[in-house]
C-alpha cells in the first residue's frame, strides 16, 4: 500500500483553528448533538506517526492518541494491510453467525499475553465500556454474587452500569440516573493528595477496603474492578503495594478481580500491561483502546472456569469482534513483537522527565509530574496547599493547542494535563513537543507570579 507521507513535524500554516476548520464546525453544530464535547475544535485530513494534519495544513503534534488508542502510529502500515485485506475479502458475519479465525488469533494472542499463567479464554467486544460490562457479568454468573467494588477517581465507561462504576459526576453522570445497585466505592491509594501522607496511601488505603468488606458482607462482592494506572481520573499510580494488597483481598474472599487496562494497557507504560510492574494479575483483564490501533475493539481476557461459567448465549454482540476490527489487532499485535514500541514507550518517560521534573521546582503550579512509560501527566495546583488549579491546566492547553501541541485535561478536578503520544514518536518530535508544553507552563506560571502581590520580587 503506498502512503501519502505526512511529515513528521510541527507546522503553523494559520491560526489554530484555521478558517476552514472554524467553518466545518459551525456547520457541525447544525448537525450534531451539542452533547459530544471537542477538546480542540480542528477538523483532520490526514494522519500519520505522530502528526495530525487538519484542513488548513496545520500540522498538530499529537499528544493524545485519540485517547490512548493509536499507541502504533495513526496510521500504522501493519495495521493498514491488515485491513485492507480484511475490506477485500468480507466486512461481517456476525461471530455469532458464521465464523471467522481472526476472532480465534486475537482471543488466542490475549490469553498468551495477559498477566497469568492459568489456562484462559477470550471474549471480544467492541469498546470499553462495553468489555467491562461483560467482565461484571460473567463474574456475577460465575459467582452467583451481586455486588461490585470500585474506587475512588474510578472511570470505567458512559453506559449505565459503567457510568455508575465511574466515580466523576460531571460531565459523565450528571442527570442519566439512576444508576444500576450494588456498586459499591472504596478509597484508592492516591500519594498525593492521601490525607495523612503518601506513605500511610497503602495501609490506610487497604484497612479501607477491610472495612467497607466487613461491613457490606465480603461474600457478597462478585468482583473488584481496578485501573493499574487510573486514566481520565488523574493519571494516578496508586501507592506501591496497593494492587498486590487487594489482589491479596480479593483471593482471600473469592472476589473477581478486574483489572480494567483499557487505557494503562498495550505497551502504553513501558510494559506490556501496566500491571506488569507489580507482578499483579487479574481473575478477568480487560483490554480495548490500543487493541486495535483506532478500530473499535475490546477484550475480557481471563480464567476459564469464570469465562466458561457463563451459559451458552450469554454474552456476545451483533459487531463484537468485527473481522475489520480483529484484523487491525492482528497488524497492532506484529507492530509490538520486536519490543521495540515498548522500550520507545520508556525512552518517552525518560525524555518527558528530563524536561517537565524541572518544573516541580522551578514553579509554583506545578503539584506534580507522574505516570509511567508514555502515560504521563502533570498536575497543577497551588503549592503548600495543593488547591487544584484547573484554570491554569485549561489556559496551559490553551496555549499548547494554539501552538499545534494537541495536550488533553484530564482528573477529578479538571487540573491535570496528560500526555499520550503515539509511542512511534520520534525524538525530535517528542522533543518539539515536550518544549511547547514547558514553555507553556512556564508561561503561565509567569503570568501568575505577576498576579499575586505577594510574590512580587522585592
Ligand atoms: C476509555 C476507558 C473505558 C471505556 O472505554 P470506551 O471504549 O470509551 O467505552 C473504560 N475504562 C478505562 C480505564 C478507560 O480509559
Amino acid at each position: 500500500m503506498t502512503l501519502a507521507s505526512v511529515p513528521q513535524s510541527r507546522l503553523l500554516a494559520t491560526a489554530i483553528p484555521g478558517p476552514r476548520s472554524v467553518a466545518l464546525h459551525a456547520e457541525r453544530l447544525k448537525h450534531v448533538t451539542s452533547g459530544f464535547g471537542t477538546a480542540l475544535p480542528v477538523f483532520i485530513d490526514r494522519a500519520e506517526g505522530a502528526i495530525l494534519q487538519d484542513v488548513d495544513g496545520n500540522r498538530i503534534v499529537d499528544f493524545a492518541s485519540g485517547i490512548a488508542v493509536t499507541s502504533v502510529g495513526a496510521s500504522n502500515p501493519l495495521v493498514q494491510e491488515h485491513v485492507a485485506d480484511q475490506l477485500s475479502r468480507f466486512t461481517h458475519t456476525c461471530f455469532m453467525v458464521t465464523e471467522y479465525d481472526s476472532f480465534t488469533a486475537v482471543c488466542r494472542w490475549l490469553n498468551e499475553h495477559t498477566p497469568g499463567s492459568f489456562e484462559k479464554r477470550t471474549a471480544l467486544f467492541s469498546t470499553g465500556a462495553e468489555a467491562i460490562e461483560n467482565a461484571i457479568k460473567i463474574a456475577r454468573s460465575a459467582t452467583g454474587r451481586e455486588k461490585v467494588l470500585v474506587f475512588d477517581d474510578a472511570y470505567h465507561g458512559r453506559s449505565l452500569l459503567t457510568m455508575a462504576m465511574t466515580a466523576k459526576e460531571n460531565p459523565y453522570k450528571l442527570n442519566f440516573g439512576p444508576f444500576p445497585a450494588e456498586v459499591h466505592r472504596a478509597p484508592f491509594a492516591a500519594p498525593l493528595r492521601w490525607p495523612t501522607g503518601a506513605q500511610n496511601a497503602t495501609a490506610e488505603a487497604l484497612a479501607a477496603v477491610e472495612l467497607i468488606l466487613a461491613t457490606e458482607g465480603p461474600e457478597t462482592f462478585a468482583a473488584m474492578v481496578i485501573e493499574p494506572i487510573q486514566g481520565e481520573g488523574g493519571f494516578i499510580v496508586p501507592a506501591p503495594g496497593f494492587l498486590p494488597g487487594l489482589r491479596d483481598i480479593a483471593t482471600r474472599h473469592g472476589i473477581v478481580f478486574v483489572l480494567d487496562e483499557v487505557q494503562a494497557g498495550m505497551g502504553r507504560t513501558g510494559t506490556l500491561f501496566a500491571s506488569n510492574s507489580e507482578h499483579v494479575v487479574g481473575d478477568l483483564t480487560v483490554t480495548a483502546k490500543a487493541l486495535a490501533g483506532g478500530l473499535p475493539l475490546s477484550a475480557v481476557t481471563g480464567r476459564v472456569e469464570l469465562m466458561n461459567a457463563v451459559h451458552a448465549g450469554g454474552l456476545g454482540g451483533t459487531y463484537a469482534g468485527n473481522p475489520l476490527a480483529c484484523a487491525a489487532a492482528l497488524g497492532v499485535f506484529e507492530a509490538f513483537a520486536d519490543g521495540k514500541l515498548i522500550e520507545n514507550a520508556r525512552k518517552i518517560e525518560v525524555a518527558a522527565r528530563m524536561i517537565l521534573e524541572p518544573l516541580l521546582s522551578g514553579t509554583s503550579v506545578v503539584a506534580d509530574v507522574r505516570g509511567r512509560g508514555a502515560m504521563l501527566a502533570v498536575e497543577f495546583a497551588d503549592r503548600g496547599t495543593l488547591a487544584p488549579r484547573a484554570d491554569i491546566a485549561k489556559e496551559i492547553a490553551a496555549r499548547c493547542h494554539a501552538q499545534g501541541l494537541l495536550v488533553l485535561v484530564c482528573g477529578t478536578y479538571s487540573n491535570v494535563i496528560r500526555l499520550l503520544p503515539p509511542l512511534v514518536i520520534d525524538e525530535s518530535l517528542l522533543n518539539d513537543g515536550l518544549t511547547v508544553l514547558r514553555d507553556a507552563i512556564q508561561h503561565v506560571n509567569a503570568g501568575q507570579l505577576a498576579a499575586s502581590p505577594e510574590t512580587v520580587p522585592a
